[in-house]
C-alpha cells in the first residue's frame, strides 16, 4: 500500500460547506452587511447572561444528566402546556439537545432505516437531507411553489407508499417564511392516520410567528403528537445562536429511541447554560411571549425601508427571514446574484435554489432581519440603490 494518505470514498458525495458558512465568509471577505446566515447582531437578555455566570461561579461545571437538567425539562413541559394545551412528562418526553440540529439528526438516525422513505417539503432546511442519506433512507422532496408555498394535500397523499416512515415538516418555515395553519395539521393527520408514519416537526421559530391564527404546533394536535417529535431551539428564542441548546418533545416510546442516539452523539449538553435557560424561562416568560411582536416590528420596519427598492417582497408569516424577488434588477441566477450582491452592493443574502432538489427557476433571495435597526437601515439604503 502507498504511504500517501488515502482519500475515503465519501458517504456524502457532492456535499460541500453549507451555504450559510459560504455566504458569511464572503460577507466578511467583502465587508458586506451580512443578512445571509440567520443570527442576530444584538445580544440576548442580560438576566440570562447573569444566570450563566452565576451557575459557572457556583461550580455547575460537570456533566448534566443525559436527558437534560431537570429544571429545564420541567420549565419546557410547563411552557408546552401553557401554549399547546398538553403537558408532556418532563422525565420521559422532553430531551435537551445540542441545538435543534442535534435533535433533528438524532431523530432521523433513530427512526430511518435503510430503504425507508422520508418526505420533506422544498425549499427545505439544509440539515435534513444529509441525515436521511447517512441512514440509507430515500428522501422524497415535495416542491412547494412561491409565493404561498402551500402544500397540495391530495398531491401529498399520492406521495405516500407502504415504505413511508417519516414526514419532516418545518413551521414557521425556513427559508420560505410561511407558516402552516391548523387545517394543514388536520390534513396531515387525515393523510397518515392509517399507516405507521412518524412526524419530525421542526418548530425552532415557534415564537416568531405572525400568521393570523398564530403558530400551529404539532403538539397541539391530540393525534399527531402521539406520532411526533417536535424540535425547538433556544438559539432563536433568546438571541443566543452560539449557545447551541435546543430540545425535542416526543411521546415516551419515541423519546426513548431518540435518547439512544443522543447519548452517543453528545451524551449531554452544557450544564450552566441549561440551568440559566431554566431560570430565564421561569423569571421572564414575557421574553418569548413578546418575541413575535418584537420581530414583527423589525419585519415591518425593513419592508418599509425597502419600499423604494426594485425588490419585490413576498409575504412573511414567520421566522426572521424575508424573501425578495430580484427579477426587476438582474437576470443572473440566484447563486450568482447573491455573490454579485455581496461583492458589489455590499449586502449578503442567501439564494433559495440551494434548498431545492428540482430546478428552482425563481429569482428569490432570503434576507435576515434579526438585526439592529441601524443595520437594517444601512442594508435597505444599499438595496434601494439597485
Ligand atoms: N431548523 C431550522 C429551520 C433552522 O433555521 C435552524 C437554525 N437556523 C435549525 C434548525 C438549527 O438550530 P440550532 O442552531 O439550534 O441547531
Ligand atoms: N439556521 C441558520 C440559517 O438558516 C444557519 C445555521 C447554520 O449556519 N448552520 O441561516
Amino acid at each position: 500500500m502507498s504511504t500517501e494518505a488515502p482519500t475515503p470514498t465519501s458517504k456524502l458525495p457532492g456535499l460541500s460547506t453549507t451555504i450559510f458558512t459560504q455566504m458569511s465568509a464572503l460577507a466578511q471577505q467583502h465587508q458586506a452587511i451580512n443578512l445571509s446566515q440567520g443570527f442576530p447582531d444584538f445580544d440576548g437578555p442580560a438576566y440570562l447572561k447573569e444566570r450563566l455566570n452565576w451557575h459557572v461561579s457556583q461550580g455547575a461545571n460537570q456533566y448534566a444528566p443525559m436527558t437534560g437538567v431537570a429544571a429545564l425539562r420541567e420549565a419546557i413541559a410547563d411552557k408546552t402546556a401553557q401554549l399547546y394545551g398538553w403537558q408532556p412528562d418532563a422525565n420521559s418526553e422532553v430531551t435537551i439537545t445540542a441545538g435543534a440540529t442535534e435533535a433533528l439528526f438524532a431523530a432521523i438516525s433513530a427512526l430511518v432505516r435503510p430503504g425507508d422513505e422520508v418526505i420533506c417539503f422544498d425549499p427545505s432546511y439544509d440539515s435534513y437531507a444529509p441525515a436521511v442519506q447517512l441512514c440509507g433512507g430515500i428522501l422524497k422532496r415535495i416542491a412547494l411553489q412561491p409565493p404561498a408555498f402551500k402544500v397540495d394535500w391530495p398531491g401529498f397523499t399520492e406521495q405516500l407508499s407502504p415504505r413511508t416512515r417519516l414526514v419532516i415538516l418545518n413551521t414557521p418555515q425556513n427559508p420560505s417564511a410561511t407558516a402552516w395553519a391548523v387545517e394543514d395539521m388536520q390534513q396531515l393527520w387525515a393523510a397518515i392516520a392509517q399507516q405507521e408514519i412518524y412526524i419530525l416537526s421542526d418548530e425552532v421559530y415557534e415564537h416568531i410567528c405572525f400568521a393570523k391564527g398564530g403558530h400551529a404546533s404539532v403538539l397541539a394536535h391530540p393525534q399527531l403528537r402521539q406520532r411526533a417529535i417536535a424540535v425547538s431551539s433556544f438559539g432563536k428564542t433568546f438571541h443566543m445562536t452560539g449557545w447551541k441548546v435546543g430540545y425535542c418533545v416526543a411521546p415516551r416510546a419515541l423519546s426513548t429511541e431518540v435518547r439512544k442516539v443522543h447519548q452517543y452523539l453528545t451524551f449531554s449538553v452544557n450544564t450552566p447554560a441549561q440551568l440559566a435557560l431554566a431560570d430565564m424561562l421561569r423569571a421572564e416568560p414575557e421574553h418569548w411571549q413578546q418575541l413575535s411582536a418584537f420581530y414583527r416590528a423589525k419585519r415591518d420596519r425593513f419592508i418599509q425601508a425597502l419600499a423604494n427598492s426594485r425588490l419585490e417582497i413576498l409575504p412573511c408569516e414567520g421566522t426572521y427571514f424575508l424573501l425578495a424577488d430580484y427579477s426587476a434588477i438582474s437576470d443572473l441566477d440566484d447563486v450568482a446574484f447573491c455573490h454579485w450582491l455581496t461583492e458589489y452592493a455590499g449586502v449578503a443574502a442567501i439564494p433559495l435554489s440551494v434548498f431545492c432538489a428540482e430546478p428552482f427557476p425563481h429569482k428569490l433571495i432570503r434576507l435576515c432581519f434579526a438585526k439592529q435597526d441601524a443595520t437594517l437601515n444601512s442594508a435597505a439604503e444599499k438595496l434601494c440603490r439597485l
